[in-house]
């Protein structure tokens, strides 16, 4: 736990989110500005600053966020129609908190990557 980093502050309840499920070790809630009727952002309770950082450190809670976001998808009815999951990673991605996590966007069509 950081005391700088905002998502730190958020999963400690120092911060307010429209949380939408927790685990023992991640904790999901929406996006402050969403980009798609449904937008929620999944992170591991444990400071990682990106998603290589915590494969290279703690492996299995990659597959601790996936899970979250299936059951998450089930809970908002995504799963049949489809969503995107991100991990925006560094400058060039747009990545603007350095602690790890995972974008879950869906509800509607979404356009293609790219700029
Ligand atoms: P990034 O650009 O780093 O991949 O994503 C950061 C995301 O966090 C952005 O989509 C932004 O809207 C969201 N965000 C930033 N500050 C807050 C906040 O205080 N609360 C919530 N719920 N989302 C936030
Ligand atoms: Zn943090």
């Amino acid at each position: 736990m950081s005391s700088e980093c905002l998502f730190c502050r958020i999963v400690a309840g120092e911060l307010p989110s429209t949380v939408v499920h927790e685990t023992e070790t991640t904790f999901a809630f929406r996006d402050l500005h969403p980009q798609a009727a449904t937008h929620i952002l999944i992170v591991p309770r444990a400071h990682y600053r990106d998603a290589v950082d915590l494969a290279g450190n703690q492996p299995e809670l990659l597959g601790d966020l996936t899970l979250a976001a299936g059951r998450i998808a089930e809970q908002e009815g995504l799963a049949e129609p489809g969503y995107r999951l991100v991990f925006n990673t560094g400058a060039h991605a747009g990545q603007t908190v350095f602690h790890v996590h995972m974008h879950l966007l869906g509800g509607e069509q979404l356009g293609l990557f790219g700029r």
